[in-house]
């Protein structure tokens, strides 16, 4: 049983950074409340238990300090709704007497939302002072906030030393999201491929570079596939390519070769005469793309034999999409490698999806159900798979 899972809560105070910065429109109405409900069973369980939560997040990015764009208060009601009418109290300040008073006040099976932590600059700043004071608030500690994890600010990782090691942990969202990416980096069954793609090579060369000493095939697809046809000699016509990375592409396709870690180009391409919904489209092999017309998806090709490696692998990492999955004409290659990555998990393969865009597609395609785990931080699983050391996870940690 998992840390928190055995932790009882009755009669205490939790104090959980979770991650509510969700979007809202210019009626303060929140557009899309995925991060809200992620935070809804840690948040039940300490209530169950007989606990009380406190809770506190970043909204947005204010840079002058209180702002009423940026307040947590547009959440309040949605947060009651999502916790089955659950009272919700909100102190207007994430620190200071009333937030102190409130916090001092609630009764088991109450909720307290605290105001936007990145109201103080110390929070982004690690400032140890704010972080002790937030941690006058509550009994324990819970870090809730994977999408934060990446980041050493004063919730996040700075505030862990406040609290001995029994009053520290992870909570459920935490837990889940912390184990898909061990099973995934270190304890990831044969063959394993990743799956890489999105707009550009230098946002994910340090992740390939990680993953070359792990997977056994790794695929790239998307925009930054055509840096590598060009490096290879390849002609791309106007797509993308990064005309100063092409000495590293040819670095990692070396390094592949070394290592015996298959990389799969696609071979053929989805090409376009211009950047647009309405193009004009036709295929052709993705090394000799005509002047004038550019790759925006993989070819039927392509998508082929991507799905012969994704279905006879165990385990399975997916980070960007294969072309402009936002426009209908070149969603294609992307659908094809969801639907094999969802025929091997129901094979029984694990299979993770991680990083913005391709959590976003395999949402707008009703995916999500059919993939093992879909994690809620696109940074901070991006740095994970990077092989970087994040701080919210250390901070429990150690
Ligand atoms: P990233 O944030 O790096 O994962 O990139 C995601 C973006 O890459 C999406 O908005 C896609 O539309 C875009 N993208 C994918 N394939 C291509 C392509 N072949 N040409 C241009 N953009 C692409």
């Amino acid at each position: 049983m998992s840390k928190f899972a055995a932790h009882d809560f009755k009669g205490q105070k939790a104090l959980i950074r979770v991650d509510f910065n969700v979007p809202l429109n210019d009626k303060y109405e929140i557009t899309d409340d995925n991060r809200m409900r992620a935070a809804v069973p840690t948040i039940k369980k300490i209530l169950d238990d007989g606990g009380s939560v406190i809770l506190m997040s970043h909204l947005g990015r204010p840079k002058d300090g209180p702002t009423e764009k940026y307040s947590l208060k547009h959440l309040i009601q949605h947060l009651s709704d999502l916790l089955g009418g659950t009272t919700v109290l909100f102190a207007n300040d994430c620190i200071g007497e009333q937030a102190y008073l409130t916090a001092g006040m609630i009764r088991p099976g109450e909720v307290l939302l605290l105001e936007n932590l990145r109201f103080y600059k110390e929070e982004e700043k690690g400032d140890l002072a704010f972080a002790e004071k937030l941690s006058k608030l509550g009994d324990v500690w819970v870090n809730d906030a994977f999408g934060t994890a990446h980041r050493a600010h004063a919730s996040t990782a700075v505030i862990a030393q406040f609290f001995p090691a029994e009053k520290r942990m992870f909570g459920l969202l935490m837990e889940g999201e912390v184990e898909s990416a061990e099973k995934v980096l270190h304890k990831a069954e044969k063959p394993f491929v990743a799956i890489i793609g999105g707009a550009k090579v230098s946002d994910k060369i340090l992740i390939i570079e990680n993953l070359l000493e792990r997977a056994t095939d790794i695929i790239i697809g998307g925009g930054m596939a055509y840096t590598f046809m060009k490096a290879r000699g390849g002609k791309i016509g106007n797509s993308l390519c990064e005309q100063d990375r092409l000495e590293t592409a040819l670095e990692i396709l070396q390094k592949a070769k070394v290592k015996n870690v298959s990389i799969h180009l696609p071979e053929d391409s989805v090409i376009a005469d211009k950047f647009d919904a309405n193009a004009n489209t036709s295929a052709c092999p993705s090394d000799a793309i005509p002047d004038g017309w550019m790759g925006l998806d993989i070819g039927p090709k392509a998508e082929g034999i991507f799905a012969e490696v994704i279905k006879k692998s165990k385990t399975i990492l997916w980070n960007g999409p294969m072309g402009v999955f936002e426009m209908e004409k070149f969603q294609r290659g992307t659908k094809a490698v969801a639907i094999a990555i969802a025929e091997a998990t129901q094979a029984g393969s694990f299979s993770l999806v991680g990083g913005g865009d391709s959590v976003a597609a395999v949402n707008q395609f009703g995916f999500a159900a059919k993939v093992s785990y879909v994690s809620t931080g696109g940074g901070a699983m991006l740095e994970y798979f990077e092989g970087k050391t994040l701080p919210g996870i250390a901070a429990v940690q150690s």
